[in-house]
């Protein structure tokens, strides 16, 4: 049977290599880092232990499909999330819940919105039809060539045509009259990366994965769970893990991808190769491909950064949700920065993790790990982050006073990671958190393909090739990725 090298141990690359695994493959899978997980990471410090990106996931069918196909049972266990999440508006006391009971959800709109449920209803009734034309059609899809997806296209439903002219906060705005309403339902477009105002409402679909279709699971023991779970399964299944080992050069002859060489000039050979690392990044830097080169990759279109930090805190705070975001007041005027503004950010808007919550082993005794998610402008728009404490401190004083105590003097721990870190530690371009983003023209047939244009022998799965950003989006897209190796025998 086949080698296969796998470029990277992301969920991606992980998900790909099971599903080889049980096919017979012999796979191999090289990691820059000291581990494995990729951007779904984790960080242990001070007997705190963080997870450093994701904190819940949706379409937890994806993963029993991957269970299935793998003849296995997962190797993590996950809850359902209820409330999904909360939401803060700054100089309000109000904790808005995000239940899925709509009813329950209607009942703290009643003030701003009273027919709140009415409109909800019909909003979700949208998103959901969105969700069922496209899914399996266009997104669980691999296509060939520009034209299959187009075709594709043609055979989405015509009655959804208007949702490709308007953005996500527009069509929001067609269902919701209150400011709080608009600005609650909207969060989910910065899950993509972007804003509700550049964000596509097709992605208003994400509504219907959140309250009605699969909602929100949490992993028990944090995230980092899964990445032990698989690679412990893989580890079983004979597949060699190499950590430390960052490819930076290849060779090849004509059509084949020879060898990939890694940065002490060791090559490592094999039949086929997958590309678990940016599908765009790695063209651009070992492959030097055209389409790629320096000044195309300016122009693509990138999603924001993350700034992100870790603290472990003396004592217990139950005031605080286990999911929670903490927004200002002026919501457009916020969006726009973190898309455009080079100058640092003031009064950020951010969200909050508090994974020793239902996980009380991953802090010491009577304390706390915290985890901040701050979006921001990626290094495209702002280079340079010597003022990172300064953002941390101005975040952790708004935080201190909406939760009515100051955290200051209590952080026993703490680590920052501004997009320069995101960048160097994972290979994403420009430090864009979820790599190339939605766009019309970035998505489907027009997102970097899963197969390469010159190597038939080297294939890539992950965020920024076929279908998406997301943790479901790598389990689909190592579906599609081994469809294609299958096929190419
Ligand atoms: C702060 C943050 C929060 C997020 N929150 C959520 C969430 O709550 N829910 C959700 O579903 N998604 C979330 N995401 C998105 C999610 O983390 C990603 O979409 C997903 O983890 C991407 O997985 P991947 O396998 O495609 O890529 P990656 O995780 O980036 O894995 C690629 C791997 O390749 C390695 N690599 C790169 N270049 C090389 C090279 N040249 N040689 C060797 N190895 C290389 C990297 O080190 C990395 O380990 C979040 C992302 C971030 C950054």
């Amino acid at each position: 049977m086949k080698d296969i090298l796998i470029v990277g141990a992301g969920v991606g690359g992980l998900s790909t290599a099971l599903r080889l695994v049980k096919r017979g493959y012999t796979v191999t899978i090289l990691e820059k880092n000291a581990q494995a997980g990729g951007r779904m990471n984790q960080l242990k410090q001070d007997g705190f232990t963080f997870d450093t990106g994701p904190s819940f996931f949706s379409m937890s069918y994806e993963f029993e499909e991957l269970a299935a196909d793998c003849g296995l049972k997962l190797p993590f266990e996950y809850v359902g999330l209820d409330p999904l999440y909360t939401v803060h508006f700054r100089d309000s006391e109000k904790t808005w819940h995000l239940h899925r009971d709509l009813t329950k959800l209607a009942a703290q709109f009643q003030e701003v919105e009273p027919d709140f449920e009415a409109h909800m209803r019909r909003y979700l009734k949208k998103s959901g039809a969105l969700f069922n034309d496209t899914v399996d059609l266009i997104i669980k899809q691999n296509f060939n060539s520009v034209a299959a997806f187009v075709y594709a296209m043609l055979h989405v439903n015509p009655r959804h045509l208007p949702v490709i002219f308007r953005s996500f906060w527009q069509q929001v705005n067609r269902y919701f009259t209150s400011k709080e309403a608009r600005e609650i339902i909207s969060l989910v477009a910065f899950f993509l990366g972007k804003t509700p105002f550049d964000t596509m409402a097709v992605y208003t679909l994400l509504s219907h994965t959140e309250f009605q279709h699969d909602g929100y699971y949490n992993v028990k023991g944090g995230m980092y769970a899964i990445i032990e779970g698989f690679v412990k399964q893989l580890e079983q299944s004979g597949v060699r893990f190499v950590y430390n080992t960052e490819i930076v050069d290849y060779r090849s002859t004509g059509h084949q991808l020879t060898a990939l060489v890694d940065q002490h000039g060791q090559s490592w050979t094999a039949d086929d190769y997958v590309i678990n690392a940016d599908a765009a990044f790695f063209r651009h830097r070992i492959f030097k491909r055209k389409a790629f080169s320096a000044a195309r990759m300016a122009k693509k279109d990138w999603t924001m950064g993350f700034f992100t930090f870790y603290i472990g805190v003396q004592g217990k705070l139950p005031q605080v949700n286990h999911h929670n975001y903490y927004l200002g007041n002026d919501y457009q005027g916020y969006a726009d920065k973190v898309m455009r503004a080079s100058e640092s950010l003031e009064k950020p808007y951010y969200y909050v993790n508090v994974v020793s919550k239902y996980n009380e082993e991953l802090a010491p005794a009577g304390c706390e790990s915290l985890f901040f998610v701050c979006p921001v402008p990626n290094l495209l728009v702002k280079p340079h982050w010597d003022d990172k404490d300064q953002l941390v401190d101005s975040i952790l004083a708004d935080f201190s006073r909406r939760i009515g105590e100051d955290l200051n003097a209590r952080i026993l721990t703490r680590v920052i990671y501004t997009p320069e870190d995101w960048q160097n530690g994972f290979n994403l371009y420009k430090g864009a958190g979820l790599g190339l983003s939605h766009t019309f023209w970035q998505i489907g047939g027009f997102r970097p393909k899963n197969y390469d244009e010159t190597f038939r022998n080297v294939f890539y799965v992950g965020a920024s090739t076929v279908p998406g950003a997301g943790i479901p989006m790598a389990v689909i897209s190592s579906r599609l990725v081994v469809e294609r190796l299958e096929k190419k025998g």
